[in-house]
This record gives structure tokens, C-alpha cells and sequence, in this order.
């Protein structure tokens, strides 16, 4: 089987992430340059492989993760990082597609999946902050629907509260709407930076990470996997972890996700004297919707304004224009405050019907999988990825496991 080709570094993303200006580029790894054996070998070093290699280094399994670019420079490092729970179709939506009991189970997921990245990363050495997610209604024809979803969650044992008036939105969230529904559970991470600290720890416990090592051709023609890179090198493997993100796509059947445009940035420091309300993590009822959290000196990460991907240059060449229109936006609906973007960029990023991911085994090829996260939720998705096929591997079925098969459509 052929891969995607060698990518161009800006496929994934362009402008200023700026986690990467913060952080610094100063993470090497090694380029694959022998032909190497291992229990699993992941495709992709960004969050989604960092936490799958996790689990199974916990496990005691050896493991080797490759990629094609510098490690976590992928969607991760243009990932504005907020972990929600709330996937990005309501409760109420999602069970009139997938049934109740499925989206019950999926949002359960979700949840245990924000607090079990609290607890690793607290063990990585790169700890989550915690925060509500306020997700206001962005008109007064969607207050009805979201005090539905609040009496939803609320009889499936999860801890919000409506908010029915501008007023008391006001008084917890910049972005102002007629109310707003408040979730306990949320937090934010800078992900370059906990996907860097879990290929740390991973490589401590004998994991082994290649940068710039594109994997160009994959045999399952034999019971173990053999992969192929650029650079002629073989990766021999008893399991094989897709976790190449959005270029994966190429080999799920046509039409399983949609990919996005999507576009962020980050404010000037000092744009806040101080946070609102507990810093929550704010967005909103309208789809595609704005959204927004908190961060270091005072800066704001805001984004939206997503489209249909065409092409890596088409969404480029839009990335002023969305700039200066999240800015307008931003001032008209938050106001009285203002905000000078410090820096912005622009990313792609996948979706699916029910805004579910894809975790599943490749078809007729037990040995290989899908870890895909999709949407707003992507790294929470990631860390169920990396749940459900460590079970798999080592023969246990993970209570989600029925719930992101391919087959579910
Ligand atoms: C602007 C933006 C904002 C976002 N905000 C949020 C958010 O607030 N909350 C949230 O949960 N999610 C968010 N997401 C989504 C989230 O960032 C992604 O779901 C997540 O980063 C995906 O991580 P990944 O490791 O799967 O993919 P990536 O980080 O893209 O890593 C995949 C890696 O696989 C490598 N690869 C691919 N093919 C091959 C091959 N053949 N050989 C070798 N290597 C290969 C690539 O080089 C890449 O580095 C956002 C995304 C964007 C773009």
C-alpha cells in the first residue's frame, strides 16, 4: 500500500503557531537510519501518536514512532488546545443521529477521556489547567434548545448549569449571547509542549521516536507489517497505529470525513488587565462557531471562522482576511474589549457526520488500526485512540470500543 507523499511543511498549517514561537523549535530526534524490529510501530509523532505510544510504553510494550516532519509540528502545534468534553454536536443532536444510549456512552467518553489528560499529564511533567466550558447561545432562537441540552446532560449524571440570562452571562463570559450553558469539566494545555513531555517519558521507558522519516509504502501481505521509508529504511512490526492525522484520510473510504480550513490567533500580551470568570473556555451555539480561552500575559486565543479545505494555498491566501474578520468579530460581540492579533495561522482539520473520530482496525488487517480524532475534540479523541487500541492489542475490549468503528455509518 502507498502512502500519502512526502509532505511539504505548510500542508497542515501556515502562519505563526504560536506555540512554536514560544516553545522554540529546540526538540530533535533522530532521522530512522537502519532497518529496525518492534511490537508496534506508530505513523505519526504529533499528540494522537505521543498518547497512543504512552499507553502502550505503560503496558510494557516496545514501541517505535516515526514521522515525517520535526515531531509534533503537524495540526498539534497549531492546535489552540481546548479539552471539552461537549463534542461538537449537542447531546440532544447526537442522540437523534446515533441514538441516546450511543451519545450517552460517547459524551461519558469524552468526559473520562478530559480527566484521565489531567492525571497524565500531571505524570508527564506538563500539567493541564482545568477550567469550565461556557458554550453561549449565540442567538435568542437557540436559548430553548440549549436549556434543552442542559436538562440532557443534566439527567445523564453531568455536572452543568444553565445560565438563562445576558445578564449573568456577562458576568462569567466576554463573549455575551441571551444564556449560556456551563460545564465543570473542561481544561487547556499547550499540546506541542505535552507531546514533547510524553515522547520524553515514553523514550525513558525504550520507546523509540524518528523525526523526518516518512513512511512511504506499507506490506501486510506477511502476518507483520513491514514499512518503508523514503530513505529505504524497513520497519518490521507485530502492530501498526495509524496516527497521521488529517493525511490519513487519503486511506478511509471516500466521504468518511470532510476536511476544514480553520483559523486562529493569539493577542498581544496585556489584553486583559485579569481573566474572566475562572478563565473558562468559551464558544458558542452557531456552526461553524467562534470560540476563545485565556492565556499567559494576559493574551487571548481566539478562533473560527472555519470553511470547507480546498487546497493548502486557497486557505493560505484567506489568512488576513479571517485575521482581521475574527478580529471584527471579536470586538463587535465581546465588546467593550479589544484585541491586537500578535499572532495568527491557519490549520485543516477533519470532520466526520456524527463529529465522532475513527478508531477502529484497518479492514481485513487486525494488526493495523486507526487513530484519528476529528473535530473540535480532536486531542480528548486522541486520548480514547489510545485507550481503545491499547486494549485491543493486548486482547481486552474497552467499553468505547463499538462506539468510532467504520462501520457505524
Ligand atoms: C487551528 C486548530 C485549532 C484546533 N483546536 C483544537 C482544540 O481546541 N481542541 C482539540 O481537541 N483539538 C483542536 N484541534 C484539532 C487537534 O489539533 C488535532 O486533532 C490534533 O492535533 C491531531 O493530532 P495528530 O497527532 O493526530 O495529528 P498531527 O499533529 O498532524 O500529527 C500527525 C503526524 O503524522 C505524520 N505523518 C503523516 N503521514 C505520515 C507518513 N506517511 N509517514 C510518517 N509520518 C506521517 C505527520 O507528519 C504529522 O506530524 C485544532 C486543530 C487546528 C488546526
Amino acid at each position: 500500500m502507498a502512502l500519502n507523499a512526502a509532505p511539504e511543511r505548510t500542508d497542515l498549517h501556515s502562519g505563526t503557531p504560536y506555540w512554536l514561537v514560544r516553545n522554540g523549535t529546540d526538540e530533535t530526534y533522530p532521522v530512522l537510519a537502519t532497518d529496525i524490529e518492534t511490537e508496534v510501530v506508530i505513523i505519526g509523532g504529533g499528540i494522537t501518536g505521543a498518547l497512543c505510544a504512552y499507553h502502550l510504553c505503560e503496558a510494557g510494550l516496545g514501541v517505535v514512532v516515526v514521522d515525517s516532519r520535526a515531531i509534533g509540528t503537524g495540526s498539534t502545534c497549531a492546535s489552540t488546545a481546548l479539552l471539552q468534553y461537549d463534542i461538537d454536536l449537542p447531546l440532544h443532536d447526537l442522540a437523534e443521529l446515533i441514538g441516546l444510549d450511543r451519545a450517552v456512552r460517547s459524551y461519558h467518553a469524552s468526559a473520562d477521556a478530559v480527566r484521565n489528560l489531567l492525571r497524565i499529564g500531571e505524570r508527564v511533567g506538563c500539567e493541564l489547567d482545568q477550567r469550565p466550558s461556557i458554550q453561549v447561545a449565540s442567538k435568542r432562537s437557540h436559548v430553548k434548545a440549549l436549556r434543552r441540552e442542559a436538562d440532557l446532560r443534566k439527567q445523564h449524571g453531568f455536572d452543568v448549569r444553565f445560565i438563562p440570562t445576558e445578564e449573568e452571562v456577562r458576568q462569567c463570559s466576554p463573549l455575551i449571547g441571551p444564556a449560556a450553558l456551563r460545564s465543570e469539566l473542561g481544561a487547556q494545555v499547550d499540546a506541542w509542549r505535552l507531546t514533547h513531555a510524553l515522547h520524553t517519558r515514553n523514550t525513558r521507558s525504550g520507546a523509540q521516536v524518528f523525526a523526518h522519516s516518512h513512511v512511504e509504502h506499507i506490506d501486510t501481505s506477511d502476518t507483520r507489517p513491514l514499512l518503508t521509508t523514503t530513505r529505504g529504511h524497513r520497519i518490521r512490526a507485530q502492530y501498526l497505529i495509524h496516527a497521521g492525522g488529517y493525511e490519513t484520510t487519503d486511506l478511509l473510504p471516500r466521504g468518511t470525513v470532510a476536511l476544514h480550513s480553520t483559523y486562529a490567533l493569539v493577542s498581544e500580551a496585556g489584553t486583559l488587565d485579569q481573566p474572566w470568570l475562572d478563565s473558562a473556555l468559551i464558544w458558542e451555539t452557531a456552526h461553524p462557531y467562534l470560540y476563545m480561552r485565556s492565556a499567559p500575559e494576559g493574551r487571548i486565543i481566539l478562533g473560527g471562522r472555519d470553511e470547507s479545505f480546498r487546497s493548502p494555498p486557497l486557505r493560505d491566501a484567506l489568512l488576513r482576511k479571517k485575521t482581521a474578520a475574527l478580529v471584527k468579530e471579536f470586538e463587535e460581540r465581546c465588546a467593550p474589549l479589544k484585541l491586537v492579533p500578535e499572532f495568527a495561522w491557519c490549520g485543516t482539520f477533519g470532520e466526520t457526520k456524527d463529529a465522532l473520530p475513527i478508531i477502529d482496525q484497518v479492514r481485513d488487517d487486525p494488526r493495523s488500526f486507526f487513530a484519528l480524532g476529528m473535530g473540535g475534540n480532536g486531542i480528548t479523541f486522541s486520548l480514547i485512540a489510545a485507550e481503545v487500541i491499547r486494549d485491543r492489542i493486548l486482547g481486552h475490549v474497552h467499553p468505547a470500543a463499538d462506539l468510532f468503528t467504520l462501520d457505524r455509518w
